[in-house]
């Protein structure tokens, strides 16, 4: 079967069962390169989301007790699965979102750490005894599963969020449901085989494929549901925010960025370059963690826009199998939207480019703006493609206050040889994530990953999700 060409319809993984939305419908998944259709997905509705969190309900008494070394055992499967099937996970990855070949294979290398260091929280479950004032009395806490938890997902990073925030769940001995996003619904249902393969019990894990924007309510705003994990945009993670506090259901929110890099007068260019380069071309710029603002010291201002653009103008644009192709096609017509207005109205106010703006295909050229005014859409607001502007600043001063100068507060990175004003500016930036002398973009299985203001609350990975996904319960023993 031609990968691009796939003409299977993806079912929902309910209660062990794979079944049809309830109402028959289905939806075209397309391929971002062409727009071809790349599968059809069944359209999940409210009543198959209520489904779903109903066989994770019942399904979690038993899951609950089931041994670490059992879930341990099925995570670990889980990864020798998918490095059996890893072919079928590239080919996903590139036709379903359009990502280059190094980017999914960067993916799915994450996603089998991600895997294995979710294998390792089962045995960690651990509470603690504590000193009590009370004559005789022993004090402990447990630490115990929180239920049911919902788990939606963004197109971007589709494998890495679903191997990190369902295999953490999973691990702690929670039970599933997964809302992925619209557009990249085949990645979690190979995963659904996956975790049913390695022995993860019927009833644990279970996605519904539909548009969230229509049925998304029905998962986070049921009562069923004990805590929500959201990754996507601002905007739509402030509505969930209102929906749980209804319920007042526990939630972590992973939203967007407009993560600054600061480049200091001092800095090693020939090896910041590209590291910048990466921080914001990556998979066309598709990454909440991209650098889009760059603020460099006046001295060295001139000569990074031109090496900076000069990086950018060769970045591959070829076929999406070929090693040296960097740049995806952008996911849908509204984001490409989104990505043409934010350059039109930059340049229509004044912004000039310094490299690329042009189109070939559903793909952006790495594109570079300079001379960017407050009055700019993209100066505040994320665009979410290869486009990131450059400022100069006159003192580090500068370039901490105007990096600090956002709503958002998710990454920043900032390249100097000034170990005090390095360290000064992790300490004094907004953000959750600072990076010194590496890009703004880096994730691993067991670091707080997250952000602040309009990036989100709480954190993800290893122990942020043994804290948010599970409740001690403090016990004590009269003796
Ligand atoms: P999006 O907000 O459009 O969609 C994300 C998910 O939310 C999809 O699954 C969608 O179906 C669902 N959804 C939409 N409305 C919903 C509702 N009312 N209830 C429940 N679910 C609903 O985002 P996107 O375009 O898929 O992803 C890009 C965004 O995600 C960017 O803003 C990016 O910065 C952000 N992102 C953040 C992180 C992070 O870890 N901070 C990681 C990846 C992406």
């Amino acid at each position: 079967m031609d990968a691009k060409t796939k003409t299977v319809t993806l079912q929902n993984w309910i209660g062990g069962e794979w079944v049809d939305a309830g109402n028959g419908e289905t939806f075209d998944v397309l391929n971002p390169i062409d727009d071809s259709v790349y599968c059809h997905a069944a359209k999940g509705t409210g009543d198959d989301l209520r489904a779903a969190v109903a066989g994770a309900r019942s399904a979690f008494p038993a899951y609950r007790d089931t041994l670490p070394k059992e879930r341990e055992r099925w995570l670990l499967r889980a990864a020798e699965i998918m490095e059996e099937r890893k072919a079928e996970f590239i080919d996903c990855l590139i036709d379903e979102i359009g990502s280059p070949i190094g980017k999914a294979n960067f993916e799915f290398d994450k996603c089998l750490t991600m895997l294995r260091a979710a294998a390792g929280m089962c045995r960690n479950m651990r509470g603690e005894t504590i000193p009590s004032d009370a004559p005789g009395k022993f004090s402990m806490t447990i630490r115990e599963p929180l239920g049911v938890i919902a788990i939606i997902t963004p197109f971007n990073v589709p494998l890495i969020k679903t191997s990190r925030l369902v295999s953490n769940a999973l691990a702690l001995g929670n039970t599933v449901v997964q809302l992925p996003s619209e557009m990249s619904p085949h990645l979690s249902i190979l995963m659904a085989e996956v975790y049913h393969d390695a022995g993860i019990p019927a009833g644990a894990y279970n996605v519904v494929t539909g548009f969230g924007h229509e049925i998304g309510d029905d998962l986070t705003g049921n009562p069923d549901v004990d805590f929500v994990s959201f990754t996507g945009s601002s905007v739509v993670g402030q509505h969930i925010n209102e929906v749980c506090a209804k319920n007042k259901t526990p939630l972590t929110l992973e939203l967007g960025g407009k993560s600054p890099t600061v480049v200091l007068k001092d800095a090693d260019l020939e090896k910041a370059m590209p590291l910048a380069a990466r921080s914001i071309f990556m998979y066309g710029g598709q990454l909440c963690i991209g650098s889009s603002r760059f603020y460099v010291e006046r001295p060295i201002y001139e000569e990074f826009v031109k090496r900076f653009s000069m990086v950018a103008s060769k970045m591959g644009m070829g076929d999406l199998r070929d090693p040296s192709t960097v740049i995806a096609p952008i996911i849908s017509e509204r984001q490409r939207n989104r990505v043409r207005t934010h350059i039109e109205d930059a340049v229509k106010k004044g912004a000039k480019i310094a490299a690329g703006g042009e189109w070939e295909g559903n793909r952006c050229q790495p594109t570079i703006l300079t001379d960017v005014s407050e009055e700019m859409t993209l100066c505040r607001q994320e665009t979410f493609g290869p486009v990131t502007s450059i400022y100069p600043i006159d003192s580090y001063e500068e370039g901490l206050e105007k990096a600090n100068d956002t709503e958002f507060g998710l990454s920043s990175a900032i390249f100097t040889s000034d170990i005090d004003k390095a360290m000064h500016f992790a300490k004094h930036i907004g953000a959750g994530m600072c990076h010194i002398n590496g890009p703004t973009v880096h994730d691993e299985a067991h670091v707080s990953f997250g952000g602040n203001g309009e990036s989100g609350v709480g954190r993800e990975g290893t122990d942020a999700d043994m804290e948010a996904m599970t409740e001690l319960k403090w016990v004590t023993i009269q003796l």
